[in-house]
């Protein structure tokens, strides 16, 4: 197994990378919404890239979305970019240092084409920074091939079946990529670089953190199998069950092939005969060939020779082979689904049925056969992408785009890119990188995690462990900021808030994530204020990250975690003394303190229990 890895994170800099439009997200409702159609156009070479014609084929309408806040004309085509933002520039040969690569000495941008809607020009500007680099992860040395410097797309926030629906905040967002050698011999390992390389962009500080700012690619390639690419893998956590899942779906897929060939089967036998079984179906019982015919579709067929029991073979947890078709049949021919032989009787779809179909369509033992319902372009188009994909499993694994699904699956998404897809960027000059711009840059590289878990240590009394944890999450800078600009909250405190118990939120499943800086800093500062107790500060970043737009004030008051006033307390301490007594000083105490949670100053509870039990004990 050979694995590479593409991490992809957002660079937090003032402005885009071609505009001056700043690089957040928004949250209005968009101001400015169009739409365009794409369409392919050939290479220099004459050539039309597959991934490109695919995208063409779905033939869909791009909606966008903006508004004047995050986008400009830019943004939408409407106006030449900009040149090169400088700051982009410069943390990108900061990182490129870091990994010791060799900086190039002009920096040019390329378009890549890009036809799925997510780029408003139909391609996104690339541009290498550095190449050979390394990084070295536990004793073992990564070569680092290549550092680019990108724009990200536009987000997708709506997809129907002849649309979809981007906006356009995100467009521009400077994007750093970092691509390893194809090295990786482990799943274990690719997690544990991909965290290394995620420590070293972290370090310069000028990286953005949380969920939708990080994606990882991976090239996954096995001896005899094909080089498959698999997309936005957003967390590290999966990437080492993705690469698990895809080595073992490209075995099953090897199995698949040696079983055809053993069953002596060529790809000629696999010619695309599409028969009509219209006639055979049209009384059955299934819901769906019914509602297919009322809208005066058809019933189409075809028969893969030496397919029989492969089609319901599952390659990796519910996916089946059966499943890889019926996608290919989704994308070129748009239609629902498909049933193929391995699956039925079912559906509606009875016995005796099966067996005319499969009569009419002439299979043998060893066949198997795919039927589709829909209007009778769509089926055919969806019965020949069958019949292509059955001819693919004779060779073993195309090479294919997939998409990472949460569980750490992946689906099919489109044809893997050909090297038709580059050329030069027209309308932005190229930069050249100087000798003094490079040493400037060099003489200020960021400090490394083993020298600033020292400084922390040293700076703020952590201990090392502490200091490490810190270090390694995305919180250290904060951690500081937080710090520095406190009075009373201890560093110890803050830190373990920002390690520990943010780390057992997320394994409670709290989308930890979506806590801004802004948020994670008000929420100290109200224990800086007096507003709550350090102890309710947990909760209350549970709050706010499932209330993303909150702010800390809200929850507290949600919560009811705002500090008791005197009135508040001494109503609670009467009603527990009267209860209670008589009592030793101790278990009043505890009582109150389990009642108040930290809603109280202890050096006022006592006071008042006192001057309370006091009372009390004069009242028998
Ligand atoms: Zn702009």
């Amino acid at each position: 197994m050979k694995v590479g890895l593409e991490v992809h994170r957002q660079l937090d800099t003032a402005h885009k990378l071609f505009c001056d439009c700043p690089t957040i997200l928004t949250t209005a409702p968009p101001t400015i919404r169009f739409q365009r159609r794409l369409r392919p156009t050939q290479s220099e070479l004459g050539q039309i890239d597959p991934a490109v014609l695919f995208e063409f084929h779905r033939g869909r309408t791009v909606i966008y979305e903006a508004d004047n806040d995050t986008s400009c004309l830019v943004e939408m085509d409407e106006e030449p970019p900009h040149p090169l933002n400088p700051e982009a520039v410069d943390v990108s040969l900061m990182i490129s240092l870091l990994f010791k690569a060799v900086t190039m000495d002009e920096v040019h941008i390329m378009r890549k084409v890009v036809i799925d809607g997510s780029n408003t020009t139909g391609f996104q500007r690339t541009s290498i920074i550095a190449l050979n680099g390394h990084l070295d992860v536990e004793g073992k040395r990564i070569p680092i091939q290549q550092v680019s410097l990108e724009e990200d797309a536009g987000r997708k926030v709506a997809e129907a079946k002849n649309s979809v629906t981007f906006q356009l905040d995100r467009l521009g967002v400077p994007l750093i990529e970092i691509t390893t050698g194809p090295v990786i011999q482990n799943p274990e390992d690719a997690s544990k670089i991909a965290l290394a390389i995620g420590r070293v962009l972290r370090a310069t500080r000028k990286v953005k953190r949380g969920l939708g700012t990080i994606r990882q690619d991976l090239n996954i390639s096995i001896a005899k199998g094909s080089l498959i690419e698999i997309k936005g893998v957003q967390e590290l956590e999966l990437v080492s069950k993705v690469v698990e899942l895809e080595v073992k779906r490209q075995l099953t897929l090897l199995e698949i092939r040696d079983e055809l060939h053993k069953r002596g089967v060529h790809a000629q036998d696999l010619e695309d005969h599409i028969i009509d079984l219209t006639e055979i179906l049209k009384s059955s019982k299934s819901k769906i060939i019914q509602s297919a015919l009322q809208k005066g579709g058809k019933v189409l067929g075809v028969r893969l020779t030496g397919f029989n029991n492969l089609l319901g073979r599952e390659l990796i947890p519910n996916v089946r082979f059966g499943t890889e078709m019926s996608k290919r049949a989704g994308f070129w021919g748009k239609v629902g689904g498909i049933f193929h032989s391995d699956e039925l009787p079912a559906y509606g779809i009875e016995k005796p049925e099966k067996e005319q179909v499969a009569l009419r369509l002439e299979c043998s033992q060893n066949d198997a056969f795919v039927i589709v319902c829909d209007d009778e372009k769509s089926g055919r188009d969806a019965l020949q992408a069958v019949s292509d994909r059955a001819r693919e499993a004779l060779v073993g694994v195309p090479e294919e785009t997939r998409t990472a699904n949460p569980d750490g699956t992946t689906s099919y998404m489109r044809p893997r890119p050909g090297a038709a897809r580059m050329y030069p960027e027209t309308d932005v000059p190229p930069v050249k990188v100087t000798p003094h711009r490079l040493e400037k840059i060099r003489s200020n590289l960021p400090k490394m995690q083993e020298e600033l878990t020292k400084e922390l240590t040293a700076r703020y009394g952590i201990g090392q462990k502490l200091a490490e944890q810190l270090v390694n999450s995305e919180y250290s800078s904060i951690f500081e900021e937080i710090v520095t600009s406190s009075k009373i909250t201890a560093p110890t405190y803050v830190a373990t808030i920002l390690t520990e118990s943010l780390k057992s939120l997320e394994r409670e499943k709290v989308p930890v994530a979506n806590l801004s800086e802004k948020q994670l800093k008000a929420a100290f500062d109200l224990v800086e204020k007096g507003k709550t107790a350090k102890e309710s500060v947990p909760e209350i970043l549970k709050w706010l990250a499932q209330h993303p737009e909150a702010d800390p004030q809200s929850a507290v008051q949600d919560l009811k975690l705002g500090m008791l006033s005197r009135t508040e307390l001494e109503e609670i301490i009467r009603k527990l003394v009267s209860e209670n007594w008589p009592a030793s000083m101790g278990k009043l105490t505890n009582l109150v303190m389990g009642e108040v949670r930290g809603r109280a100053d202890p050096k006022l509870v006592i006071e008042l229990l006192m001057h309370h039990a006091l009372a009390g004990s004069q009242n028998k």
